[in-house]
């Protein structure tokens, strides 16, 4: 879940189909950040409609929006 090379630097991985946690990586100083701070619970939309997703174990804000037909 952690980077240790630049280009392996996402703002979110998925663990599951549900679960969310921000991306992490350890900077030039050995220090554990997040690669997108502006992600958070509110920015991703659920994939479907029967999990509760959550990010960093906090519930998505939007709802699912079924986009067929
Ligand atoms: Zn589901």
């Amino acid at each position: 879940m952690v980077a240790l090379r630049e280009e392996d630097r996402e703002d979110y991985v998925c663990t599951g189909e549900s679960t969310y946690f921000s991306g992490l990586y350890v900077d030039d100083d050995g220090v554990l950040r997040i690669v997108n701070p502006e992600f958070g619970p509110s920015t991703l939309a659920p994939t479907c409609r029967c999990c509760t997703h959550t990010f960093n174990g906090v519930p998505f804000t939007k709802q699912y929006r079924y986009l067929g037909e």
